[in-house]
């Protein structure tokens, strides 16, 4: 029997014996009276790779993203995010249920709203019965549009439309390294272009857990509040901190063979007829639909955990698969195998 391969998620990377060793010898104090060197170091680091004034530590890209939006905006305002966007998607509607904020969607088929859908999202009319848009939020990498990267001038045109309109304009950049390294460009070539950001250490970069939201400092001081208030400030933090910064230092350009294993697992599917969703710019994600006639859901699952490989829908009739740290290109050609096998009906 071989190990299990999980190709479920960049989420389920387990720290290597490096990073341990990290973390096991991370110096600590209180986060909450600022005196955990980890996570101040982690701060600083973030803040300079994405050209911000400052950073803070939270427990998730879904809590960073709530905290953004809770910070920018009030209740009773308007959020605008694409339909298949993460925070619309799969936040359990937090920014409303907590943030008070009302979404308005906006088309993301390709990844990232067209600038010219914005002026009319933003109803600044001076109709009485409009709420006031505060927010625009953007994602990239697109994970529901196949983990597609937007391209750095795509992205710009849409923040900078965003900013004109005087909106406060923020990335949930769960996988913005990807992003950045998938078209060979600094980080802050995106993160320039935005208020604040969102990205996880927990996903590609190989960190147990974590994320880092980054800011003016003015932002991210009141963002500390949102952070305490929804109970995320943590005391000795840079038991992960240390990690995170480790994932930061170490892991950022290998997400390229991240990639070039996607490649191969798409390339090695469609050589055996399977319909892969194909995008120019994917990254670390493979998509492709189950076809009348093929395997049910629950049969193709089961089929490829009996043979090791550990898979889930992620809607009905769509496959995702993701690779990472912990996935190799020979469990990619293993992996393409069993999925023709375990589709047949
Ligand atoms: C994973 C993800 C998040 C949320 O991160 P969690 O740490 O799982 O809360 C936000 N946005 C995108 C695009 C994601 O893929």
């Amino acid at each position: 029997m071989h190990r299990i391969m999980d190709f479920r998620s960049d989420t389920v990377t387990k720290p290597t014996e490096e990073m341990r060793a990290v973390i096991a010898s991370a110096e600590v104090g209180d986060d909450i009276y600022e005196d955990d060197p980890s996570s101040n170091a982690l701060c600083e680091y973030a803040a300079e790779l994405t050209g911000k004034e400052a950073a803070i530590y939270v427990c998730s890209g879904t809590m960073g993203n709530l905290i953004a939006f809770a910070t920018a905006g009030r209740a009773g305002e308007s959020l605008l995010a694409g339909k298949r966007s993460h925070v619309w998607c799969s936040e359990v509607g937090g920014f409303s249920a907590i943030a008070g904020l009302c979404p308005y969607p906006l088309t993301d088929d390709e990844g990232i709203p067209e600038p010219s859908e914005l002026a009319a999202a933003s109803r600044a009319d001076g109709d009485i019965h409009h709420p006031d848009t505060t927010i625009l939020s953007l994602e990239n990498t697109h994970n529901y549009t196949g983990g597609l990267a937007v391209s750095p001038e795509r992205f710009a045109r849409t923040a900078r439309e965003g900013k004109r309109l005087g909106f406060h304009v923020h990335l949930d950049g769960a996988r913005i390294f990807n992003a950045a390294v998938f078209y060979g460009v600094d980080v802050a070539e995106f993160t320039r272009e935005v208020d604040s950001v969102q990205f996880c250490l927990s996903k590609g970069l190989g960190a147990p857990l974590g994320s880092m939201l980054c800011a003016s400092r003015d932002f991210i001081e009141r963002a500390k509040k949102w952070r305490k208030r929804l109970g995320g400030a943590q005391r000795q933090v840079g038991i992960a901190a240390a990690a995170g910064l480790y994932a930061l230092k170490n892991n950022i350009g290998r997400l390229a063979e991240d990639h070039a294993n996607a490649r191969l697992f798409a390339e090695l599917l469609k050589k055996g007829g399977v319909e892969v969703e194909e995008y120019p710019n994917m990254t670390n994600m493979v998509f492709f639909p189950l076809r009348d006639g093929e395997a049910s859901d629950a049969d193709f699952e089961a089929r490829c955990l009996e043979k090791g490989l550990l898979t889930h829908m992620i809607s009905p009739r769509r496959a995702r698969f993701v690779t990472h740290l912990d996935v190799d290109r020979d469990d990619v050609e293993r992996a393409a195998e069993i999925v023709l096998e375990a589709l047949r009906a």
